[in-house]
């Protein structure tokens, strides 16, 4: 079920790394129904005669009222259109502002109108926009005073343009704020998810992903009615050389296995660290024959890697077992069940061998 607040925007749905534009699409459809709305106030007032009004000014605020609601109901449940929409909605509010300065003389404070745009189009359209926009307001104030009747003095109008520098110097300062803070969250969730998914000693996929990711790969292999198999790999008498070296030659055996299986297999296979000394690789598109082929290369490589452990190369072996898609197949964990089995098989018949059930 969507939530209320996507309804209310046409169902639209931001990625996580949309989360800034996810703020500025709802901002815009904010302040194009209280543009409308503020703009209603001003007609009722008008009509009401609270607060009467020039009837070309009443014109303007009219078509002010229904273009926020078209333009909001173009943005509805449309994120591409959220630059246009903005533009046009920047235009739109340049029109009214310019109407209020030339046909409502009698009131001084029309010139806040253009104040007030400024915070919305740094945020909505960047610093650069937010910019050309207080020096245009700045321009319209200017321009627009050469044809009233009574004009504002030059006091007024200096202080308008030293409003208008501070504003965009506030803004500019401080509209950079929160898009650093959007970078910096998604580079924390890339490093986050990056450590979830991971093994930190191999920085290969940890069980967990592995077994999502083959799941998903299984799928489309079974739908698609694609071989596929799985190799098991377990290194053999790890303890001891744990127990004889250390943990840390342990821990570079295990980096070099590693490195190892990822030159042997190719760019589509999928591995991952299973356990302490135990690998999985997922094949697509592989049936028993290639696999078997595959995890021997393995197996011999792995034999030749002869890593350098303190000052003398050691002898590393692996027991490799070996399943492919069965029909009693419906899952990863199926699978890898005959795979660890036919590596106990491999085990049993001496280990440093491919055996498959
Ligand atoms: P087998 O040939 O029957 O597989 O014997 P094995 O010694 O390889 O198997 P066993 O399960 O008895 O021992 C696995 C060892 O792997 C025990 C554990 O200390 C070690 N190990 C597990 N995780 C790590 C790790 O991250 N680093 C290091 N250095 N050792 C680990
Ligand atoms: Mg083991
Ligand atoms: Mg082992």
């Amino acid at each position: 079920m969507l939530p209320l607040r996507s309804i209310l925007l046409g169902g639209v749905t931001f990625d996580d790394n949309e989360e800034y534009f996810q703020f500025q699409f709802r901002f815009l459809f904010i302040i194009l129904l209280f543009g409308a709305f503020s703009s209603i106030l001003f007609i009722v007032s008008h009509v009401t005669g609270a607060n009467t009004l020039p009837s070309g000014h009443i014109v303007t605020t009219k078509f002010h009222v229904a273009a926020n609601f078209i333009l909001a109901a173009v943005l509805y449940g449309r994120k591409s259109a959220f630059y246009p929409v903005a533009w046009l909605a920047l235009a739109v509010s340049f029109v009214i502002f310019i109407s209020a300065m030339l046909l409502v003389p009698e009131d001084p404070l029309r010139v806040l109108w253009f104040f007030l745009n400024l915070p919305a189009v740094f945020l909505l359209l960047g610093r650069r926009v937010g910019i050309c926009t207080a020096i245009l307001s700045a321009a319209c104030i200017i321009i627009c005073n050469h044809y009233l009747q009574n004009p504002y003095p030059p006091n007024a109008i200096a202080t308008s343009i030293v409003g208008f520098l501070y504003i965009s110097v506030f803004f500019y300062s401080y509209s950079s704020r929160p898009i650093s803070y959007f970078h910096r969250m998604l580079e924390s969730n890339e490093k986050l998810r990056y450590l979830a998914n991971h093994d930190p000693l191999t920085g290969i996929l940890n069980a967990r992903t592995f077994y999502e990711v083959c799941d998903r790969m299984m799928c489309t292999a079974l739908r698609d009615k694609n071989p596929f198999s799985v190799l098991f790999i377990d290194l053999d008498h790890f303890k001891k050389i744990n127990d004889t070296y250390g943990h840390e030659a342990g821990d570079t055996v295990l980096k070099k296995v590693t490195s190892c299986m990822a030159d042997t297999s190719r760019d589509c296979d999928v591995y991952g660290r299973i356990g302490g000394e135990e690998f999985s690789i997922y094949l697509p598109d592989t049936d028993h024959h290639g696999a078997l082929i595959l995890a021997e290369k393995l197996r011999e490589h792995i034999e030749k890697l002869m890593p350098v452990i303190n000052g003398a190369p050691l002898r590393v072996t692996a027991s490799i077992g070996v399943a492919s898609n069965q029909p009693r197949h419906k899952a990863i964990a199926d699978i890898q069940r005959d795979a660890d089995q036919a590596m106990y098989h491999a085990k049993q018949q001496g280990r440093n061998r491919v055996s498959s059930l």
